[in-house]
């Protein structure tokens, strides 16, 4: 679970998180929405360390961020896929896959392999495990992303925007891959404003605008009947 209180964040003057609580439960998939600027990616960003939150605090499953120590324990629980898929250009699919397991984990190569290959199959793409990412599609890449993360065997997934920088005909084979992940009882957040994603595989949706989460409830409920003004213009642009 995660569990974030009263989180603030600064980015110089500029107050981007603003007093925000949030709980998740193990479990439990949670999709951010709200307008450009309005904290999405600095709020999941923070829950890994990736940005350093001013005041609050932030436990996951257990574990208080505070030092270097609970950090990167924290970061080993809890896996990353960004709008741009990261990949290492130079790297085969399947070097890109195992490097982490290796170099963190300690595994060796033929286990490693192994893990990799089967997390190819599960992302429906094993007969590219032998090209470099330039030479795979949008949509094959962000897939070997998301292997890539699980590779580490996380027990939280986080999603910033994985399909906004896809061409439109391959948006649903990511979304697919994250709707499995979901299925089978992934702990995630992931920001999106793919709408239908959302009525598919969230638990609970969230709108934030200017630094604060606006509004909270089941998907049904969110789109069916959305309480603030803000959250109504919002899904009246993006629906
Ligand atoms: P988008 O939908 O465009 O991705 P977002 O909701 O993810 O937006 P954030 O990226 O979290 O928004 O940014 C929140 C605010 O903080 C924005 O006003 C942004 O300009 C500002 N901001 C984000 N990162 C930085 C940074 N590194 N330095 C200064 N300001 C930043
Ligand atoms: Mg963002």
């Amino acid at each position: 679970a995660i569990k974030i209180t009263g989180l603030n964040k600064w980015y110089g003057d500029y107050h981007a998180l603003k007093d925000v609580d949030l709980t998740v439960e193990h479990g439990e998939r949670i999709v951010v929405c709200g307008p450009s600027g309005s904290g999405k990616s600095t709020l999941i960003r923070c829950v890994n360390s990736l940005e350093e939150h001013n005041s609050g605090s932030i436990n996951v499953d257990g574990i208080e961020m505070k030092d270097a120590d609970s950090i990167n324990a924290i970061r080993s629980d809890v896996g990353m896929v960004f709008q741009q898929f990261n990949l290492f250009p130079h790297l085969t699919i399947l070097d890109n896959l195992t490097l982490g397991p290796i170099k963190a984990l300690g595994l060796s190569k033929k286990e490693a392999q192994d893990r990799a290959m089967s997390l190819l199959e599960r992302v429906q793409i094993p007969d590219q495990a032998h090209k470099k990412p330039g030479n795979l599609s949008g949509g094959q890449q962000q897939r070997v992303a998301i292997a890539r993360s699980l590779c580490m065997e996380p027990k939280i997934m986080l999603f910033d925007e994985p399909t906004s920088a896809l061409d439109p005909e391959m948006i649903s084979e990511v979304l697919d891959v994250i709707i499995d992940l979901a299925e089978e009882g992934m702990t995630m957040i992931v920001v999106t404003h793919e709408m239908g994603f959302a009525r598919k595989a969230a638990d609970r949706m969230i709108f934030m605008d200017h630094g604060e989460i606006i509004e909270t409830g089941p998907p049904t409920e969110f789109f069916e009947n959305p309480k603030s003004e803000r959250c109504k213009l919002f899904l009246s642009q993006i629906l």
